[in-house]
C-alpha cells in the first residue's frame, strides 16, 4: 500500500471551488486561501475563501432544494439507495480521499484512513439503514381523540467542523441531516477543506439532487459566522473550540433562534487504579489515548490520574512508551503520530509546555518542535507531572501533551476528574467492578471507557455534558436532532 500512498503524495491538487446548487463556483468576490500542507510547510494549493453573499447563495439554494422536494419528499427507500452510493463511493475512493486530508491536515495516515473514509463511510451506511426504522408515534388520548406524533425534517441543517478529522465528523452530521431529509450547508476548517469538498463530488456522484449538500469553504470569521447569523437556517451543528461554540449561541440569539447543537473540547481523564487488570496494556493504551493524530482529538486522554502506589512506576512507562512513539512523515505506514496541523497550532502547544516549565511542572520526557527541517510542524510526544491547580491540569492543549496527576484513593480520583469545566470522555482501568460501575456514575462526561481509552462505534453516542457541549454525533439519537416534531390532535 505504501507505494501506491507514494504515487498519490504529489498529485497537483488544483485550486477548489465552493460547490453550490450542484456547481462548483469562485467565491463571488473571488478570494482565495492558500492551503499549506503541515507535512513540509508549503503551499498545496488554494480553497474559495466565501463571504456573506456566498453562504447566502448556498442557503438560498438549501431552501430552494427542500422546498422543491426532489430529497425531503422522497421515499425513505430512494434516500437510502443514495446513501449506501456514497458509502460505496467513499470506499472506493479510500485511499485518494485519506491522502488528500493528510496532506491537508498531517494526521499519521494510518490513523487517517481508519478514522476518515473508514468512519466516514460507516457513517452513511448506518444512517442509510436506520432511515426507515425511525417510527412518529400515537400518543395514548382520550377515545375521542387521536394524538399522531410526526417526525419531520427540520429543513436547512448548517454544519461547522474543525481540521483535525474533517471527514468523520462532517460525515457525523451530514448524514444523518440527510438521512433526515433536510438540505445542508456544509462549512469545513480553513485547515482541512480539501477531503470535503471531494466528498461533495461523491454525493453529486451518487445522485443526491442539486442543493441538498453545499459546501463553502473559507475563513471562521467570515463564512462561519455569516453562517451563525443567516435567518434561514434551522440548526446549526458544530464541533470545534468552546470559543466558537459561545459565539454560535450568541449570533442564534442576535439572528432566527436557530438550533445550535455544539460539540466542544475536553480535558479527558484518564484514571488507572492499581487493581488495574493488566498495567501493561494500561501504560501503553494510555499513551496511544493521548498522542494518536498528536493528540490533537477532541476525546484526548489528556490527563492521566495515576494511584499513589504504583505512580513512579507507571508514569516512567507512559513516558518511556511516549519517548519510543515514532513521529514523522505522517504518509508513511510506519509513522505513529504525524504533523501538527499548522504552525499556529505549533507555537500554541510549545507554549503550553513551557508554562508548564514555568509554573514547576515535572518534565518527563518531550517538550520540544523536531524535524524543522522538513519544513513541517512536528512536536515530540510530552510527558509532565502536574499538580491539579497547574494550567496543563485544566486547559485544553489541543496538541502531543500529556499531564499525570497522582491521587490517593476513589474519592480523590473522582474529586481530580471532575475537577474541571469540561465533560467529554473519560476511561477507569480497575479489576473491581463494583469500583467501575461507581466511576461510571460519578464522573461528569459524555462517555467513560473501562478497561480501555477510546473505543467507539456508530451504534453509541459521542458528544459532551458541562462545557464539552450539548448535543450528540452518532446512534439513532443524532437523526432526532435533524427532525422537528409535530402534533396532529384529530378529534374524532
Ligand atoms: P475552531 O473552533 O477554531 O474551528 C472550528 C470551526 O469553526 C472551523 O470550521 C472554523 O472555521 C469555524 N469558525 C471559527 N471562527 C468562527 C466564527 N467566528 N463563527 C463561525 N465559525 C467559526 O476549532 P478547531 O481549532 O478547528 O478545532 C479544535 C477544537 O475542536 C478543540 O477545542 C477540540 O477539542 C474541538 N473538537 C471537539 C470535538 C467533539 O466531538 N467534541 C471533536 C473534534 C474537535
Amino acid at each position: 500500500m505504501q507505494d501506491k500512498i507514494d504515487r498519490l503524495r504529489t498529485a497537483t491538487i488544483t485550486p477548489q471551488g465552493l460547490f453550490i446548487g450542484g456547481n462548483w463556483r469562485s467565491a463571488r468576490d473571488g478570494a482565495l486561501l492558500d492551503v499549506v500542507s503541515p507535512i513540509d510547510g508549503r503551499k498545496l494549493t488554494m480553497i474559495a475563501d466565501a463571504g456573506a453573499a456566498d453562504v447566502d447563495a448556498a442557503v438560498q439554494a438549501a431552501r430552494a432544494a427542500f422546498e422543491k422536494g426532489a430529497w425531503s419528499k422522497t421515499a425513505p427507500a430512494e434516500r437510502k439507495k443514495v446513501l449506501f452510493r456514497i458509502a460505496d463511493l467513499i470506499e472506493r475512493d479510500a485511499l485518494e480521499l485519506a491522502v488528500l486530508g493528510v496532506r491537508d491536515n498531517g494526521t499519521e495516515i494510518s490513523m487517517a484512513l481508519k478514522a476518515e473514509p473508514g468512519s466516514a463511510a460507516g457513517s452513511f451506511r448506518y444512517h442509510a439503514e436506520a432511515l426507515d426504522k425511525v417510527y412518529g408515534e400515537i400518543a395514548p388520548t382520550s377515545e375521542s381523540v387521536l394524538g399522531l406524533i410526526h417526525r419531520e425534517p427540520v429543513g436547512v441543517v448548517a454544519a461547522i467542523v474543525p481540521w483535525n478529522f474533517p471527514m468523520m465528523i462532517g460525515a457525523w452530521k451530514i448524514a444523518p441531516a440527510l438521512a433526515a431529509g433536510n438540505s445542508v450547508i456544509l462549512k469545513p476548517a480553513e485547515g482541512a477543506s480539501l477531503s470535503l469538498l471531494k466528498l461533495a463530488a461523491l454525493c453529486a456522484e451518487a445522485g443526491l439532487p442539486e442543493g441538498v449538500l453545499n459546501v463553502v469553504t473559507g475563513r471562521g470569521a467570515v463564512s462561519g459566522e455569516a453562517i451563525g447569523l443567516h435567518g434561514d437556517i434551522d440548526v446549526l451543528a458544530f464541533t470545534g473550540s468552546g470559543g466558537v461554540g459561545r459565539r454560535l449561541l450568541e449570533y442564534s440569539a442576535r439572528s432566527n433562534l436557530k438550533r445550535v447543537y455544539l460539540e466542544l473540547g475536553g480535558k479527558s481523564p484518564n484514571v488507572v487504579f492499581a487493581d488495574a487488570p493488566d498495567l501493561e496494556q494500561a501504560a501503553k493504551v494510555s499513551a496511544f489515548g493521548i498522542f494518536r493524530n498528536s493528540g490533537q482529538v477532541c476525546v484526548a486522554g489528556s490527563r492521566l490520574l495515576v494511584e499513589r502506589s504504583i505512580y513512579e512506576e507507571f508514569a516512567d512507562h507512559v513516558a518511556a512508551i511516549a519517548a519510543k512513539i515514532k513521529v514523522g512523515d505522517p504518509l508513511s505506514l510506519a509513522t505513529q503520530s504525524g504533523a501538527i496541523s499548522s504552525e499556529i497550532q505549533l507555537e500554541k502547544d510549545l507554549g503550553f509546555a513551557g508554562q508548564a516549565l514555568s509554573e514547576g511542572a515535572k518534565l518527563r520526557t518531550g517538550g520540544g518542535r523536531i524535524l524543522e527541517e522538513t519544513g513541517g510542524f512536528y512536536m515530540q510526544p510530552t510527558v509532565f507531572d502536574v499538580t491539579p491547580e497547574m494550567t496543563l491540569a485544566k486547559e485544553e492543549v489541543f496538541g502531543p501533551i500529556l499531564s499525570i496527576i497522582p491521587f490517593d484513593d476513589e474519592a480523590d480520583a473522582l474529586r481530580i476528574a471532575n475537577a474541571t469545566p469540561y465533560g467529554l470522555a473519560s476511561a477507569v482501568w480497575t479489576g473491581n467492578l463494583s469500583r467501575a460501575h461507581r466511576m461510571v456514575r460519578g464522573i461528569k462526561a459524555g462517555v467513560v471507557h473501562v478497561n480501555t481509552y477510546g473505543g467507539s462505534d456508530n451504534t453509541v453516542p459521542l458528544g459532551g455534558v458541562r462545557q464539552s457541549g450539548n448535543g450528540h454525533d452518532k446512534s439513532l439519537h443524532a437523526i432526532n436532532k435533524y427532525q422537528d416534531l409535530k402534533t396532529a390532535w384529530i378529534q374524532l
